[in-house]
């Protein structure tokens, strides 16, 4: 993995996800913005396909980035597939009327942004 941003916080969160999820080792390149103009929006976005994947947060801020981090390893590891418009969840079709909040690629993601952030803070205070 090629991880590409300016930001050298953005850059160590993005590698600290990125050995946990093992994703490290992936032919891929990851290239992460900070986007202030998002704040009225939403925290962040990911975008990509195939070997190229962009996050924009609109802070640098550890559960966003992880976060989408974890949305890059469902793509790449195949967890998660987009096809027709249609989403499908570990070869599963997800419908369109499940809440947000309910798909479970966000509770996933939701749910290890949270685990790394506690093991980023433990890492931070050796
Ligand atoms: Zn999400």
């Amino acid at each position: 993995m090629i991880i590409v941003t300016e930001d050298i916080k953005l850059y160590n969160l993005a590698a600290f996800a990125a050995v946990r999820l093992n994703l490290i080792d992936e032919d891929l390149e990851l290239d992460l913005e900070v986007k202030p103009d998002l704040k009225d929006l939403m925290f962040g976005y990911m975008i990509g396909d195939e070997d190229m994947y962009m996050i924009r947060v609109a802070e640098v801020d550890p559960v966003t980035v992880f976060h989408e981090m974890v949305h890059v390893d469902q793509y790449v590891k195949g967890r998660l597939v987009r096809s027709s418009g249609k989403a499908f969840w570990k070869g599963e079709l997800v419908p369109e009327t499940v809440p947000y909040l309910d798909k479970p690629w966000e509770q996933e993601a939701e749910s290890l942004a949270h685990v790394f952030k506690d093991m980023w803070e433990d890492a931070r205070c050796e």
